[in-house]
């Protein structure tokens, strides 16, 4: 069976940023609706279709059609009593007040002085080139919940969520 719109298609893939760096651990697969559902880069997705079990793509993509641009302006400088007591660089908080409310982001911890906390709500892979490598291990037809749903349920199309 050929990737086409309405398949399921399993993937073991690899990722490695513009420095050549492995993102995600060896032998990570993934499984996603064929056909415009955005459950996986646009520019993947193109580069799939029609593609068998065996065959293997790589695809090359600029931030745009990864996790964006690095924006400036989502790094934003904190009062440091907004936060627990107990934090450290690298951890994670949704929706840091501010006057963006709105914009439900994962901010990162970057810096931490006694008075304020630095916090970038940009994606970690913000403005990095990414080189995706897949090899495609299963092509089925999705089921009629999937499609419906527009996303996959699981190895057996059973609905877990
Ligand atoms: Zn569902």
């Amino acid at each position: 069976m050929r990737i086409d719109a309405g398949t399921v298609v399993t993937l073991a893939y690899e990722l490695h940023d513009g420095d050549g760096r492995s993102i995600e651990d060896e032998g990570a697969e993934l499984a996603y609706l064929h056909g415009g559902y955005g459950e996986i880069f646009p520019k993947v997705e193109e580069a799939l279709a029609g593609k068998q079990v065996g065959e293997v793509v790589s695809v090359t993509l600029e931030p745009d059609d990864a996790f964006g641009e690095y924006d400036a302006e989502l790094l934003r400088v904190e009062p440091r009593e907004r936060f627990p007591e107990e934090i450290e660089v690298g951890m994670r908080f949704e929706g840091v007040p501010g006057d963006r409310e709105d914009e439900a982001l994962i901010y990162t911890v970057t810096d931490i002085t006694p008075d304020t906390v630095v916090v970038d709500g940009n994606h970690p892979l913000a403005g990095e080139r990414l080189l995706f490598r897949g090899s495609v291990k299963d092509v089925r037809a999705a089921t009629r919940d999937e499609m419906t749903h527009g996303h996959v349920h699981g190895e057996l199309g059973i609905h877990t969520h």
